[in-house]
């Protein structure tokens, strides 16, 4: 910048005008600067905030899908508070909240809302009829399993069912040593077409689909419960610990080694299956014998890993590592084999 002096020694005007002038750009300099500074500050506080929104919205999908209820109910909730008139939201809060067993706070939620809709008015029924069932049958709320009926199964079956399941359970976390976040998801159902005689293809019987479904029937049958529901359980515990599609030989082969109905059978005729029909999963496999293989090989398999380590606490680091290491990396990691070797070892 340059400055104007003056003639006029005594009062030195230039000299005050270029120092007046020289502030006057520094000030100006600094309120650019600080308006530089202000605006680059809620760029970024801005963006930080829609990063961490998305994050959150992102965590919240994966804890619904997971049904990991007490990560998804939090998460809901923080959404909620930003935007409290989001219809979706408070849907999904009132499934939660039925998906926890908290029944009346449910049914409380959904009373509240001011707006209707035909999924809040089926959650609203459905708790009021599981609260109904579970007072006429006279039980009590379970430690480990969240309970839904079909049909109209006997006071008897559900309590044996239940006692045994809740035994599997504590052997599994003792096995495991892992105690699962949420209750797990338990339909006890009347089937007509289980007879619980001769051997089942399994996937007739009970199946674990995110709920554990299981035959009350199969109570009169106690060599058959039990396997059962050792097996079912195991999957449930998988998907407890890892939150993740482990390799289906691996879920299937634990999982037998587990119920230990199978353990010993004679390898079945005709060639070894390859490693993709025993990744992907069994129940669409039409052809019982093909099936039968699948299992065989899957259960043969996750013993030999058993040999090299027994220890199921090994196992489960192993399968909560598959996440982040990738299948083939935690198996060479933590047995230091490929799934190849493996099938080439047990074939
Ligand atoms: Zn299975």
């Amino acid at each position: 910048m340059t400055c104007n002096s003056s003639a006029n020694g005594s009062r030195r005007p230039g000299k005050v005008d270029c120092s007046l002038k020289n502030i006057v750009y520094i000030v100006l300099l600094v309120v650019a600067l600080l308006a530089g500074v202000r605006w680059y500050m809620q760029q970024s506080a801005a963006k930080e905030a829609f990063d961490r929104h998305e994050a959150l919205i992102k965590e919240t999908n994966e804890c619904l899908e997971m049904a990991e209820w007490n990560c998804a109910e939090k998460n809901v909730r923080a959404l909620l508070k930003e935007t409290p008139d989001d219809q979706n939201l408070q849907l999904h809060l009132a499934g939660i909240l039925y998906e926890q067993e908290r029944y009346e706070e449910c049914i409380a939620y959904v009373d509240s809302r001011n707006f209707k809709n035909a999924d809040l008015d089926y959650l609203k029924q459905k708790s009021e009829s599981l609260i109904r069932e579970i007072q006429d049958l006279q039980l009590e709320r379970s430690m480990h399993f969240r309970v839904e009926f079909e049909g109209r199964p006997a006071r008897k079956d559900i309590m044996e069912a239940l006692a045994v399941l809740e035994v599997a359970y504590d052997s599994l976390c003792h096995l495991f040593d892992f105690h699962p976040e949420n209750k797990m998801h338990l339909v006890l159902y009347e089937s007509s077409q289980y007879q619980g005689v001769g051997p089942r293809p399994e996937w007739v019987g009970a199946v674990f689909d995110g709920k554990l479904r299981i035959p009350v029937n199969v109570m009169q049958h106690r060599e058959i419960y039990r396997p059962m529901f050792f097996h079912e359980l195991t999957h449930a515990f998988v998907r407890a610990m890892t939150r993740y599609n482990v390799p289906l030989w691996v879920n299937e082969g634990i999982a037998q080694v587990i119920d230990g109905s199978r353990t010993g059978m004679q390898r079945p005729e005709g060639g070894a299956p390859d490693i993709a029909a025993l990744t992907t999963p069994f129940v669409n496999e039409n052809n019982t014998s093909t099936a039968v293989k699948l299992y065989w090989y899957s259960q043969a398999m996750v013993e030999r890993l058993l040999e090299r380590n027994a220890s199921l606490v090994h196992f489960r680091d192993y399968i909560q590592s598959m996440r982040t290491l990738g299948n083939e990396e935690a198996l060479q990691k933590f047995y230091g084999v490929s799934s190849r070797q493996l099938l080439d070892e047990v074939r």
